[in-house]
């Protein structure tokens, strides 16, 4: 038991209370992961799904196929790398016009977007099991997949993520992640756009610049920094609401992921590698969530002037955190019901035991 009281940290960027619970030394809440990992290695299949080599007569037909360095819309290869394929049973449907309308008192429109499915390689492997030219051929099928569906000013966001182990509600067991256009920007997002926006009118500062300044100045003393780059930055921020919750952002401000240039892909690979890495080292084969966030798409609601500072004020940046599984009680329906988070661990203590893993001599995906 700490005696030290429990804390609550607002999250500048949406505006939420955290409750740094010290309740748990962070070594159980690792004890903790540890065994949600052993349970997840029973629920694990072995052998070839449904989106492995050879399957491919049992999928829709790809949208686009990533082979070689070229994209290839429409078009099956056999020796694909990266496939991407409309999901089965979509939130989203690509067809029709959004036909906003009343219906009594509420707003309505038509669920039109995107909902794609990206098979992220062709065996089951996690990123900091592939190549590093491998995580960078995914990371160019995001960019890529988020520059066609801008093009369409139907879709307000666009959206991508990546579940992984059976403890992060992915069903589906071969590597993948999920890319959304939604005929909106969503209430989160919305609520981010509006606090970064407001720092930025107050400061004429972007507030996550602000956010990785303050873990920089607090460098040798609690600091949320788990590992530098030249172009990125590895922390966990004062105020994290998942045990272990890490970001990932360019060093130098950028609101928008489809413009990050070419060059940058190997750092950013090697920082999301390096950052599995560490946590595996220190749980194992964990369940966890990687979100990709960056701006609202410019030609969605460009005349209502919603995004004149947009490109100063947003920063583009991966959130990564691990899944626990249910039956670990971590709050949920408080959570839920408040809208207050629980982290065990405080930041600040993640990310120093991030870093020793970080130090260990290993270099599996070099
Ligand atoms: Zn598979
Ligand atoms: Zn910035």
């Amino acid at each position: 038991m700490n005696n030290t009281p429990n804390e609550m940290r607002r999250d500048p960027v949406t505006g939420k209370w955290v409750i740094i619970d010290r309740d748990m030394e962070p070594d159980e809440v690792v004890s903790l992961l540890r065994a949600s990992v052993a349970r997840d290695a029973e629920r694990i299949k072995p052998g070839p799904c449904v989106f492995c080599p050879g399957e491919e007569k049992n999928t829709p037909a790809p949208i686009v196929e990533y082979v070689d360095g070229q994209f290839h819309y429409g078009t099956h290869f056999e020796n694909w790398q990266v496939r991407v394929i409309p999901n089965r049973h979509p939130v989203f449907r690509i067809e029709g016009n959004l036909n906003r309308r009343p219906v009594s008192m509420y707003d309505v429109m038509d669920a039109v977007g995107a909902h794609e499915i990206i098979v992220e390689n062709r065996q089951h492997l996690d990123w900091d099991e592939l190549k590093r030219s491998e995580v960078i051929d995914i990371l160019r099928v995001y960019q890529e997949r988020m520059k066609d569906l801008s093009k369409d000013e139907r879709f307000g966001h666009l959206f991508i993520f990546k579940n992984c182990g059976p403890s992060s509600s992915s069903r589906l067991q071969h590597p993948h992640s999920t890319s959304f256009a939604s005929p909106s920007v969503p209430e989160r997002i919305r609520r981010e756009l509006e606090f970064t926006r407001r720092h930025y009118q107050l400061k004429e500062r972007c507030l996550f610049c602000d956010i990785v300044s303050e873990e920089l100045r607090r460098k040798n003393h609690h600091s949320g920094i788990v590992k530098s780059y030249d172009s990125f930055i590895t922390i966990s921020p004062f105020f994290a609401s998942h045990p272990f919750e890490t970001w990932i952002l360019p060093r130098n401000h950028s609101s928008d992921y489809r413009t990050m240039p070419g060059e940058h892909l190997t750092q950013l690979a090697q920082a999301l590698q390096e950052n599995l890495q560490m946590v595996k080292s220190m749980v194992g084969s964990l369940s966890y969530t990687l979100l990709l966030f960056t701006r609202p798409n410019k030609f969605w609601g460009a005349d209502r002037d919603y995004w004149s500072t947009i490109d100063v004020d947003y920063h583009w940046h991966f959130k990564f955190f691990p899944r626990f599984p249910r039956e670990t009680g971590f709050h949920r329906s408080f959570s839920a019901g408040s809208g207050y988070m629980i982290n065990q661990v405080p930041p600040e203590t993640a990310a120093e035991m991030l870093r020793s893993q970080g130090n260990r001599p290993k270099s599996k995906a070099e």
